[in-house]
């Protein structure tokens, strides 16, 4: 249905008039304070009008329920588009004539499966502005929960990371061949740096709604953050440490060190960023030491499996290709409002990530097997092969 709805009216709008719409009077409930009834007579796009930002920014303008408005609605709005789910401003009635529940004062929370506009958020949940339906009203935490069992916009980006911490916790360390390799630190690394980042983006996606300031919505985009932290610089330890494994030690130290660094300098640069592209530049400086390591592997002086460098070198692409799509909002840049709840740079950075991991996974495996073999001569010098030849 909400497919069906959405290609409508993306691809054959049709204007049509502003409908007569009459609301019953209902009382109307803040927290411990009964509202008089409301009784008024309104064009459906009359309604719009009274789309009220939350945390009060245009709260004032709520149809007839804001501090200043509660004498009807005169404000004038665009006319519908068929097919368009008409959005009911909230702190007022709904469509159906429901009452609705207000937590503060200023911060309307909607009930029940109710879904709002880009316009009718708070700002700081206004970061796509190509994604325009399908927003979660502000709910308690039992009321994000539940939003797990219904569609919205937050769906698809939901359970792209939630089914992989299943996976992982319940396959990961069964596949890990414990008995071939030696590091089971670096084994147990790999295995956080893989679930870590699914962790923070569930809670994230999941909560951001929850009806607290802006302060709480940050914090869960710091998780997020810590998430991503984890799997880059963990994640990414056995193969850091199977690139240097065929140098001298205090080489090896050295590289190690230099790249513990950059993450930790990451990890601080991640957690104060304030845009999309900061937030992914944050883990620059240990990609390129990743970069560099993997040219390494490639001479004689570098170690881990020769075989693995597809997978080295995906386990990092894919993730800068998803990180790029999700900070140019590309596709739904160019189709907006058709692409909320589907396909969006999101959810394809969501697949791209997930992917990444896969090969993270594939490239540790081999990698820790490869330093348990403790085998550094991967390119035989011509001399022995001309011995072995003579043979
Ligand atoms: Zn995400």
């Amino acid at each position: 249905m909400v497919a069906m709805a959405t290609a409508e009216r993306c691809f054959s709008p049709r204007i049509l008039p502003p409908r007569k719409v009459s609301l019953p009077r209902r009382p109307h409930l803040f927290r411990g304070v009964s509202v008089p009834s409301l009784g008024v007579r309104a064009t459906t796009s009359e309604l719009f009008t009274g789309s009220p930002r939350f945390l009060g920014r245009r709260t004032s303008a709520a149809v007839g329920l804001g501090p200043g408005r509660r004498d009807g609605v005169t404000a004038r709005e665009p006319p519908v588009m068929e097919g368009e789910t008409p959005v009911i401003p909230s702190g007022s009635v709904t469509a159906r004539g429901e009452s609705q529940v207000i937590a503060r004062d200023d911060s309307p929370v909607m009930r029940g499966r109710d879904l709002l506009q880009w316009r009718d958020m708070p700002q700081h949940l206004q970061f796509n502005p190509y994604i325009h339906t399908g927003y979660r009203p502000l709910l308690t935490f039992w009321g994000s929960l539940a939003s797990l069992f219904y569609l919205h916009n937050e769906t698809i980006n939901i359970v792209t990371h939630g089914l992989p911490i299943l996976f992982i916790l319940l396959v990961s360390p069964r596949v890990m061949p414990w008995s071939q390799i030696d590091s089971h630190f670096l084994a147990w690394c790999h295995i956080a740096g893989s679930i870590s980042p699914w962790i923070g983006s569930f809670i994230y996606h999941l909560f951001m709604n929850m009806n607290l300031p802006p302060a709480f919505y940050h914090r869960l985009l710091q998780l997020d953050m810590l998430g991503i932290w984890v799997s880059q610089s963990f994640g990414a330890l056995p193969m850091v440490c199977a690139s240097v494994f065929c140098l001298p030690r205090i080489l090896q130290w050295l590289l190690i060190s230099c790249y513990c660094i950059f993450a930790i300098y990451g990890l601080f640069k991640a957690l104060t960023a304030s845009s999309p592209w900061n937030r992914r530049l944050c883990f620059a400086l240990p990609f390129c030491m990743r970069n560099l390591l993997c040219v390494l592997r490639l001479t004689r002086f570098g170690g881990g499996n020769p075989l693995n460098m597809s997978n080295v070198i995906l386990q990092d692409l894919l993730s800068v290709v998803g990180g790029a799509i999700g900070a140019c909002n590309f596709p739904e840049k160019w189709l907006p409002g058709c692409l909320d709840y589907y396909c969006n740079s999101h959810n394809i950075m969501h697949v791209l990530v997930v992917m990444a991991v896969y090969y993270m996974y594939h490239a540790a495996r081999s990698d820790l097997i490869w330093m348990a073999q403790g085998s550094c001569d991967r390119f035989p010098k011509v001399d022995t092969l001309s011995f072995k030849d003579d043979l």
